[in-house]
């Protein structure tokens, strides 16, 4: 196997090694315009574009938030946006010590001939879009996949398809000169137990390290963003130590060394649930190579958007609340979070059956 050598090698390695240091995580902020639109409307805000820098203002501007961030995803207008008083937000989180990412992927259109399955679209004008990007100071990338659980699903069309574009996607990346974050993220809907879960977790992930080496992917200079294993939405909850154990022994089995940090989603979790379970894989004892730590888009903004409201005198409110749960996950990913969930945490579930990102 020769893996990815070339203009950016030690650029990526250092990268995907900066963004998995201990103590730090990914914040994903990239919904979509559609997707930021249904959170907006939860609080009944309008979708309009300074409302969504407005709440991109709040999270990135947060005192003393950022030091527990490494990464930030972003939306492409958000990549170029600047903040209210007119600084790109990419200097805001470059001055705080926090790498700017960008979401890359189009979405997902169905494979035709399965039960609702799916592969991830924007292959095409990759590399392009890709150079822009890192000119504009994005240095890693995120393209979500999504597989099911269910009586025949995942199908081998679904996997092979799935595992072979997201290494398609993450060569084009490095060729560029960002990070990839791989995601082939498991839905959680479905009546399944945990140990179902574990199994597909493991068969997938191990059809996708197959493809990445495949194409020759630079494993130090990537990054893997997977779900924890759990029991399906409709099934009866186990503790966060069961979590645990399935999901690091799933990527025990699956996630070479060489591959720095797995960085979870917390894929509808409630804000509590995730920072818990990602606490309990930290204070497994055990064989894990990797730093284990968060990628939360919902269970990093829930308390925070409900304390917001969009309304201006509630912004200290709001800052406290994502303070607080920057600061729980952090402490998760080094399995000292105490248990205490700080004001506002949500415990409600994110869930959101066949979620689109
Ligand atoms: P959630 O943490 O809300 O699942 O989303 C993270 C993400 O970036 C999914 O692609």
């Amino acid at each position: 196997m020769s893996a990815y050598c070339g203009k950016y090698t030690d650029e990526l390695i250092a990268t995907a090694a900066y963004i998995a240091t201990p103590g730090k995580g990914i914040l994903a902020a990239d919904e979509s315009t559609g997707t930021i639109g249904k959170r907006l409307s939860s609080i009944n805000v309008e979708n309009v574009e300074d409302n969504r820098r407005a709440l991109r203002e709040l999270l990135f501007t947060t005192p003393n938030g950022l030091q527990y961030l490494s990464g930030v995803i972003l939306f492409e207008e958000t990549l170029f946006q600047n903040s209210s008083t007119g600084k790109p937000f990419v200097d805001v989180l470059k001055e705080g010590g926090v790498i700017p990412g960008i979401k890359v992927d189009k979405g997902t259109v169905n494979l035709a001939g399965t039960n609702g399955e799916t592969t991830t679209q924007g292959l095409d004008d990759l590399a392009k879009r890709c150079q822009k990007y890192y000119a504009g100071g994005a240095r890693f990338a995120k393209w979500r996949a999504v597989l099911k659980i269910g009586d025949n699903e995942p199908s081998q069309l679904a996997i092979n398809e799935n595992a072979n574009g997201l290494a398609r996607y993450a060569i084009i990346c490095q060729e560029n000169g960002l990070v990839p974050i791989v995601e082939p993220e498991i839905l959680v809907d479905g009546t399944h137990d945990i140990a179902k879960c574990a199994k597909m977790t493991e068969i997938v992930l191990a059809a996708v390290y197959k493809s990445l080496n495949d194409h020759h992917v630079l494993l130090e200079g990537s990054l893997l963003k997977p779900n924890m294993v759990t029991p399906g939405s409709d099934a009866a909850k186990v503790s966060p130590m069961v979590v645990a154990e399935y999901t690091v022994r799933a990527l025990q089995r699956t996630v070479p060394a060489a591959v720095p940090g797995i960085m979870f989603l917390s894929g509808g979790q409630s804000e509590v649930e995730a920072t818990l379970n990602l606490n309990a894989m930290n204070q497994l004892k055990g064989k894990k190579p990797w730093t284990l730590s968060f990628s939360f888009g919902r269970a990093l903004q829930q308390s925070t958007l409900k304390a917001w409201l969009g309304k201006p005198e509630n912004l200290n409110a709001a800052q406290g609340a994502f303070l607080t749960r920057a600061k729980a996950n952090s402490e998760a990913t080094l399995g000292t979070f105490d248990g205490g969930v700080g004001s506002g945490a949500s415990a409600e579930s994110l869930h959101v059956k066949d979620y689109k990102y």
